[in-house]
């Protein structure tokens, strides 16, 4: 099960998350390449963190349209969990000189919209640019340029192999209004100074341990020091879940019409319909369809 801790400290709130599970669920579905995983384990990370607060209804979809081979790439969250797609998961590059994946150009540069569905009549759709294809980097330019809230974030997706992920996850910390200026140069040289997400995870860090070192002031002399106290609101669980049905097909099926339905189930004796999060496929008979025919 992949787990989310997140809470405030005086000029900050905070999200981690550990999304190896989630991120694994997703290769199995999805069967993405390598560079594709750590494109889209991050677009899920991020979208987990994103939607950390979510209750009842909401839904928070992340969706990045760009001009590189992965094309699209789908995330939405709900309170029961996360689920996503990618146009072109077979879609992979070299990896670049340092041996990381080319997560960047296989994302190319595009659009990042932000849909927040919250039981209001309009969802909320933010649009934003997506200018590095990095995407921390290009969820971090959205928060500061649509919602107006400087936004730390960094996103890791780590492959034992092809198959196997090793460690997935991230944190975000976001800016109060009015926080300190002392603390935003403390902060910024604290991430400067910190390795990699996944790194971390390789050293054994749990999302613990990762949040104390975000606020560890590094004061040799006084190793027990914070750059200011913080403390944890909530801890839960998070898992990949689509939760398709049958009947969420059958009501999209009829909508092809009679004449369509007829021509199909003349060539294959059946209407198949496959879902794009989580691959289930729903065949429907001749009998299945008596309503429209
Ligand atoms: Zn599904």
């Amino acid at each position: 099960m992949s787990r989310l801790i997140r809470g405030v400290s005086k000029n900050a709130r905070f999200v981690l998350v550990d999304t190896k599970d989630i991120v694994q669920e997703a290769l199995n579905i999805h069967k993405c390449s390598p560079t594709a995983i750590s494109a889209f384990g991050r677009l899920l990370s991020a979208s987990v963190m994103m939607g950390a607060t979510l209750k009842g209804e909401d839904v928070l979809t992340l969706r990045t349209m760009t001009d590189g081979p992965l094309s699209t790439m789908v995330a939405t969250i709900n309170k029961d969990g996360v689920k996503g797609y990618v146009s072109n998961p077979e879609a992979d590059l070299p990896a670049k000189e340092n041996g990381q994946p080319d997560v960047q150009n296989l994302v190319g540069r595009g659009t990042l919209n932000v849909i927040k569905d919250l039981g209001l009549k309009e969802p909320y759709v933010g649009i934003s640019t997506i200018t590095s294809g990095e995407i921390a980097y290009d969820i971090a330019y959205y928060f500061v340029t649509s919602e107006q809230t400087p936004t730390v974030i960094a996103l890791g997706v780590d492959l034992e192999n092809e198959t196997t992920v090793r460690s997935a996850g991230g944190y975000m910390i976001q800016l109060l209004p009015d926080a300190e200026e002392s603390f935003i140069v403390e902060l910024e040289r604290k991430i400067g100074a910190i390795r990699s997400v996944s790194e971390l995870f390789r050293g054994g860090m749990n999302l613990e341990s990762m949040l104390h070192l975000l606020y560890d002031d590094m004061n040799d002399e006084n190793p027990e020091t914070l750059i200011e106290n913080y403390e944890i609101l909530e801890e839960k669980e998070i898992k990949y879940n689509c939760n398709c049905d049958r009947e969420k097909f059958y009501r999209g099926v009829i909508t092809l019409g009679k004449t369509q339905l007829e021509e199909i189930l003349e060539e294959k004796g059946e209407v198949e319909a496959e879902c794009h999060f989580c691959g289930k496929r729903y065949s429907f008979k001749r009998e299945d369809l008596g309503e429209v025919l």
